[in-house]
């Protein structure tokens, strides 16, 4: 059986099934005070309950995670919130938890029905808010984690944050869930304690019962359910691998990412918060190739404003030391919404008004940015880089309003790096088919493979039903990617590439012989990386990528790269 890989591991161990437990029922109360007094008296106990597992969360896992159950005090602090509960339990004479149940999927409801992972992870934080306050109300305890025993895999339709950062780390050895996508906050929690997951892997608790022996991999995210020996015993063997390899690259620490025949790429990361950042330095990131600012502008209901901006710029820059730090501006709309900016619905949102499109209308939001951008990089080795460029004319027009910015810090005497680099994301096939036009306008390209796949191919990168048409071995997207280097090179600029292929060691070895610069990654693959580049000869991969370009399809290109690479 098979889900999505959320966190690598192997582990083989027996299902602990978690059931969702809290059936809540409506009923009429007599004393609306009495009850509101109820409400308040579970909504203190809820804040008390969150503020410890902040603390504790920050203790055991790190800032980041802690910032998670502090949202959840803040919708439960939220005047709005307590206010319409307050509201319908006076109106209709109803016991709290109903009132809650029915606030709560009305704030679901204004998110959307999109299938994002912002929304989906939104609508996880009411779910668990609501769900703690349900219980407290109801005197109820939530899943009772002492009673599993050691070596255990949890079996959920979904964990919360708060399941996942109470799980007993050293009784669990996995946990697999029926919905969830590799980047919800629990598979990011997952990762960084370590815990194999498997996610999405559709419904499967009813083929299950409690003790069921499970064997999972949770970087292919496979799965056996009551295997034979044969199978346990494969598992088995690759545990002791994996274990072997991670203890491997861990030695990597400190190391230039430099090919057996001495060339040398740069391996930075992708972040999406200052938070990210004790990640990317315990993992030796070479720098941050990607800075998705849009997280920025979420999870709030105003714009950022430029202080509040300039503040965060410089931390990461400060934090890297000199190292590059490239700040992608606002790049909203397609599957990243920001509620508060209240954009029109669109048929086709990932072919819409979206990123630099967007900016190009807003320009006092963009110059904001750009002001900020700028400060920053008065602390640091800071270069901007514009997404979703699709012709010249918007990297001139884009630039006209760096320049503005550029002019009005000057006048104000305020400090900023006047040999700023400047580039683009190469993410749409008419960026790269012109690119050879585009390099003269930049100092840079990265690469985004995320979306230039999704638009290569025709194929939406969230929607499942065609996921397997989403192949990052299509030889159409690796011809692209061969011509965007060659262009840049040509004209002296520097290619990176921060979309997921970056960070897949089948095609690292190819992505080496096209000459790519610079790869940027998740924090956890930096070091996998960088031992796939250290065990390779950038002239015999040269070959190989000639090859592959060749070849016809997705599959062949994989069949190649597994018989003829390592
Ligand atoms: C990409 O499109 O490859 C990319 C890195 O950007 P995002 O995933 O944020 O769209
Ligand atoms: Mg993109």
């Amino acid at each position: 059986m098979k889900g999505i890989g959320a966190s690598p591991g192997i582990s083989i161990g027996k299902a602990y099934i978690k059931k969702d437990d809290i059936d809540i029922k409506k009923y009429n109360i007599d004393n609306v005070n009495e009850e509101i007094k109820r409400f308040h008296k579970g909504l203190c106990n809820s804040k008390s309950q969150i503020e410890e597992l902040i603390e504790k969360t920050k203790k055991d896992i790190g800032k980041e995670e802690a910032n998670i159950f502090k949202s959840h005090k803040l919708i439960l602090e939220d005047p709005e919130f307590i206010g319409q509960v307050e509201e319908k339990i006076e109106m209709n004479y109803i016991n709290s938890e109903w009132a809650i149940k029915e606030v709560i999927e009305f704030f679901m409801d204004l998110l959307g029905n999109l299938d994002n992972d912002y929304i989906k992870e939104r609508k996880a934080d009411f779910k668990d808010v609501s769900n703690r306050l349900v219980r407290n109300l109801l005197g109820k305890r939530g899943v009772d984690f002492n009673e599993i025993e050691e070596g255990a895999i949890i079996i959920a339709k979904d964990l919360t944050p708060s399941e996942t950062i109470n799980i007993p780390k050293d009784r669990v050895r996995g946990f697999i869930t029926e919905i969830g996508g590799k980047t919800s906050h629990t598979a990011i929690m997952s990762r960084n304690i370590n815990i194999p997951a498997i996610v999405g892997v559709g419904k499967i608790l009813r083929d299950l019962e409690n003790e069921d022996i499970i064997a999972m991999d949770g970087e292919t995210g496979e799965f056996h359910i009551n295997p034979e020996k044969r199978i346990i015993d494969m598992y088995e063997k690759r545990k002791i691998e994996y274990e072997k390899y991670r203890k491997k690259i861990k030695n990597l620490i400190g190391t230039k990412s430099v090919s057996k025949d001495g060339f040398q790429v740069s391996i930075g990361c992708n972040i999406g918060s200052i938070d990210d950042l004790d990640y990317v330095i315990g993992n030796d990131g070479e720098g941050i190739g990607l800075f998705r600012t849009e997280f920025i502008y979420m999870n709030r209901h105003s714009l950022p404003t430029e202080e509040e901006q300039y503040d965060k710029y410089r931390l990461v820059a400060e934090k890297m030391e000199g190292k590059p730090v490239i700040i992608r501006t606002l790049d909203i709309g397609g599957d990243k919404e920001i509620p508060y900016l209240n954009l029109p619905k669109e048929d086709n949102p990932f072919l819409g008004f979206r990123a630099i499109r967007y900016c190009l209308e807003n320009r006092d939001i963009f110059k904001t940015q750009l002001k900020a951008i700028l400060r920053a990089s008065a602390h640091g080795n800071i270069k901007i880089m514009f997404p979703m460029i699709s012709s010249v004319g918007e990297i001139r027009s884009a630039k006209k309003i760096l320049e503005e910015a550029i002019n009005e810090l000057s006048k104000g005497n305020i400090n900023y790096n006047k040999n700023i680099e400047v580039g683009i994301m190469i993410e749409i096939p008419s960026a790269a088919l012109i690119s050879d036009k585009l390099a003269k306008e930049v100092d840079f390209f990265s690469i985004g493979t995320n979306d230039l796949l999704q638009y290569t191919v025709a194929v939406d990168r969230l929607n499942e039903r065609i996921s397997p048409l989403y192949c990052q071995y299509h030889p159409a997207l690796l011809r692209l990617i061969k011509m965007i280097i060659e262009n840049g090179h040509k004209n002296n600029i520097w290619v990176g590439m921060c979309g997921e292929v970056a960070g897949d060691t089948k095609l690292v070895p190819i992505l080496l012989g096209l000459g790519l610069d610079e790869f940027s990654v998740s924090p956890s693959s930096v070091l996998k990386v960088r031992d796939s580049i250290t065990s390779l000869d950038k002239k015999s991969m040269e070959e190989h990528a000639l090859n592959v370009l060749d070849l016809s399809g997705g599959d062949e290109v994989l069949r190649y790269i597994n018989k003829n690479i390592k």
